[in-house]
C-alpha cells in the first residue's frame, strides 16, 4: 500500500484534533473528486512499518482526539492487510482514541470488511457532485454520504 500523505494536526476530518492518513489508490472516479491525485495506487510513497510507527507517536499526545482515514479510498481491498495491522495496533496501543474512516462505497458494500471491528465512525458514499455541502462539522463532501456509528452497531 502507498499513502500519499499524513496529517499530523488535522481539524477538518472528524471531531478535535486528529492525526490522519490519506491513503493512495481509489478506482471509483467520483465526477468533482476534490483528490484525483490519490487514484493511482502507486501514488506517493510505501507505507512502512516506520510510517505506522511515525502515525502510532503522533496520536500518542493528549490533545489529539483520534485517527482519521482517508483516501484515496481505504476500502480498496489491496489495503485490506496493511490497514488492518494499523488499526489493530491502534486499537491495542491507544484504545483511548477514536478511529473515523471515510469510503466511496455505501455501508452495505463494506459491511464484511474486517477493518470495521477497529473503526468508530464510517462516512459512506460516492461524492455526488451535485449534493455537495461544505457545511462545517458535517464530516461529508455531499449530503448523499452518512455519518455512520459503527461502534454501537458491533455490540
Ligand atoms: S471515493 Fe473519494 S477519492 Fe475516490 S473518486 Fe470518490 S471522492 Fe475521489
Amino acid at each position: 500500500m502507498n499513502y500519499i500523505g499524513i496529517s499530523k494536526y488535522d481539524t477538518a476530518n472528524g471531531p478535535g484534533v486528529r492525526v490522519s492518513l490519506f491513503v493512495s489508490g481509489c478506482t471509483l472516479r467520483c465526477k468533482g473528486c476534490f483528490n484525483p491525485e490519490s487514484w493511482p495506487f502507486d501514488a506517493g510513497l510505501p507505507f512502512t512499518e516506520e510510517t505506522e510507527n511515525e502515525i502510532l507517536n503522533a496520536l500518542d499526545n493528549r490533545w489529539v482526539a483520534g485517527f482519521s482515514l482517508l483516501g484515496g479510498d481505504p476500502f480498496e481491498p489491496e489495503h485490506e492487510a496493511a490497514l488492518l495491522h494499523l488499526l489493530k495496533r491502534i486499537r491495542a496501543e491507544l484504545p483511548g482514541k477514536t478511529v473515523w474512516a471515510w469510503t466511496g462505497r455505501v455501508y452495505d458494500r463494506v459491511k464484511g470488511s474486517p477493518l470495521l471491528d477497529f473503526i468508530d465512525v464510517l462516512v459512506d458514499g460516492p461524492f455526488v457532485e451535485k449534493l455537495k455541502t461544505t457545511k462545517k462539522g458535517e464530516w461529508r463532501g455531499s449530503t448523499n454520504q452518512r455519518v455512520i456509528e459503527i461502534r454501537p452497531l458491533q455490540k
